[in-house]
């Protein structure tokens, strides 16, 4: 069992508006090819949906190490090490990347960074594509956190 080191942003990749819950991502990620992509677990721990409510997807505490049970899909060679959570949204209508987090959403992500950086004083919060040649979550991770003040020492850079 590892230290928790990393909280990584992510956005779920679907169209502006469109309200995904909790068991579309999973169905999504979890069901066989072609249907799905056929992960044993889901991409994210926990999910921020349209109306700023953090459903859990898989379930976690809030201690500094992330065991086996805890492990969700979000980042190759970094899921051992990392917390996943994601928006709901993350693209235009066509499927192009965009920041379609709205005010609830974007007050519940501050939230969440808040409180993981108050239960794990030394964990970097970065954005998945700071990690992978995507642009999840379709918004520059380290100018949003320093736009909310989050210190720099919790800015993976
Ligand atoms: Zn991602």
């Amino acid at each position: 069992m590892k230290k928790l080191a990393y909280l990584i942003i992510h956005c779920t990749a679907t169209p502006e508006g469109k309200a995904f819950v909790g068991r579309d991502i999973i169905r999504m990620h979890t069901t066989p090819p072609p249907n799905g992509r056929g992960w044993k677990t889901p991409g994210y721990s926990d999910l921020i949906l349209l109306d700023g409510k953090v459903e859990n997807l898989v379930p976690h505490n809030d201690d500094d190490f992330v065991d086996p049970r805890e492990i969700t899909n979000g980042a190759l060679g970094l899921n051992a090490i990392s917390r996943h959570v994601a928006y709901v949204g993350g693209t235009d209508k066509k499927g192009r990347a965009k920041n379609t987090m709205n005010p609830a959403q974007e007050l519940a992500l501050h939230q969440y960074v808040l409180a993981m950086i108050h239960n794990h004083p030394d964990i970097k919060v970065a954005g998945h594509r700071q990690f992978a040649a995507k642009a999840c979550p379709s918004f520059d991770t380290i100018k949003w956190l320093e736009a909310k003040g989050i210190p720099s020492k919790n800015i993976h850079r």
